[in-house]
């Protein structure tokens, strides 16, 4: 595709807080960009909006009931906007021949079909949901290479890491004179508080975050620090990396979004507001920049900037997932499924925040069939987790 003509984008999740933040990055940039899908659950009066604003040519809810509102509402306005329903529907938009750009901005594992269709299609994959890597990192980084497909990370950690290495990075981080990589962290709402008050923190104490304006899942999963546990694993398929070569350090100020350290002892870092318009535009653009409609870091405003280890005894999610990643195969897979059903559970006030980890634990040590053979048998271990979460819960 030529610099100059317009991208058409598919923005799966568009009514989500990221996807929200892509649509006002797209739409500073009505000569770069046009819409070709937008997508969402439930949210059928904000899909309208959102269809209103940026006329996409189709729009998917999960329901065919929400569906038929959608379309009689976008009817009545006048706009020729198709609607279909269901999750086969996402992957159509996704793999679109007319599509340029996906942006991947579902949360959990619904989002990891529609992705991968992306990713086999060849097209610029935007990825902000990073269940689908810890899910099936081989598969996708497989269907990414064999496509040719464009894959920027936009979760801001592994977007900061991109832009501290070099074009090609591929083979393996000493290939490329790579020591470590340093995943920043920000510690969640609960950085400073004693066990006793972690384990009584409700769902609203943990949406809370002290930095970042985001979903509800991401939430709990930064104030437990799974969210950098699901990261860390992340971060190896992007980059190659094995879960020692990733540090974790945590940096309240979110200032620094992440860092690779070289063999000859430099630190290269990417800084910027906590404002997550900067990866998106860039991987908007990308290998060019953008106007993301974000201030300039005031460092004079910052003064300062922090670093401490993360508590993995109070926080025990992060070691959990670094264990999963060390296991392999089918273990992060448990982790995320069990871990995407307790945070639920939390959410509807039917767990403890500080039996999260615990309830994660307690699937990953059931036996379970450990190869990633096929996508089939991640989504079967994916629902026998659930299945096995569930049954603890309830029981
Ligand atoms: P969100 O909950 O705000 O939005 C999720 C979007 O996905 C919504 O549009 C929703 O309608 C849609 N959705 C939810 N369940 C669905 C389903 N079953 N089928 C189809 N669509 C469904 O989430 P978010 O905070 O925007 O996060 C989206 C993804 O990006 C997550 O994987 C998250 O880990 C990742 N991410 C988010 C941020 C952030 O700042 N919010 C940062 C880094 C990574
Ligand atoms: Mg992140």
């Amino acid at each position: 595709m030529s610099q100059s003509s317009l991208q058409r984008v598919t923005v799966l999740g568009s009514t989500g807080s990221v996807g929200t933040s892509t649509l006002d990055v797209i739409g500073r940039h009505p000569d770069r960009y046009s819409v070709h899908a937008l997508t969402a659950h439930t949210s059928k009066e904000a899909l309208l909006a959102q269809c209103l604003a940026h006329r996409p040519a189709v729009a998917v809810l999960d329901g065919e009931a929400d569906a038929a509102w959608l379309r009689q509402a976008l009817k009545r306005a006048g706009q020729a906007t198709e609607v279909s329903a269901g999750p086969q529907a996402l992957c159509e938009v996704a793999r679109d021949a007319s599509v340029d750009c996906v942006m991947a901005a579902i949360v959990g594992a619904a989002g990891l079909l529609p992705a991968l269709a992306a990713a086999e299609a060849g097209k610029r994959v935007l990825l902000a949901n990073k269940e689908a890597l810890v899910m099936s990192g081989a598969l996708f980084m497989e269907a990414v290479s064999r496509s040719g497909a464009i894959l920027l990370p936009i979760d801001s950690e592994h977007n900061a890491i991109y832009q501290c290495l070099p074009a090609e990075h591929r083979g393996g981080l000493a290939k490329h004179g790579v020591r470590q990589l340093l995943l920043t962290a920000s510690g969640g709402p609960f950085r400073t508080w004693s066990q006793a008050d972690i384990n009584n923190v409700t769902p609203e104490q943990a949406c809370a975050h002290p930095n970042w304006s985001m979903g509800r899942k991401i939430s709990v999963d930064s104030a437990t620090l799974m969210n950098k546990g699901l990261e860390l694993i992340e971060a190896c398929w992007l980059f190659d990396a094995t879960p020692e070569q990733i540090q974790v350090v945590v940096h309240p100020q979110s200032v620094i979004h992440s860092m690779a350290a070289y063999q000859d002892g430099s630190v290269i870092a990417q800084l910027g507001n906590p404002d997550m318009r900067i990866p998106i535009a860039y991987g908007l653009a990308w290998p060019e920049r953008i106007d993301a409609g974000v201030e300039t870091l005031d460092l004079f405003q910052v003064a300062r900037l922090d670093f401490e280890a993360p508590d993995e005894i109070r926080f025990p999610c992060l070691g959990l997932a670094r264990e999963a990643m060390r296991q392999g195969g089918m273990a992060p897979v448990v982790l995320n499924a069990a871990n995407e059903v307790a945070v639920d559970a939390f959410l509807q006030r039917q767990l403890g925040f500080t039996a999260i980890g615990q309830l994660v634990a307690d699937v990953l040590s059931r036996p379970y069939q450990g190869q990633v053979d096929s996508l089939d048998s991640v989504l079967a271990t994916d629902q026998w987790a659930r299945q096995q979460a569930f049954e603890l819960i309830t029981r």
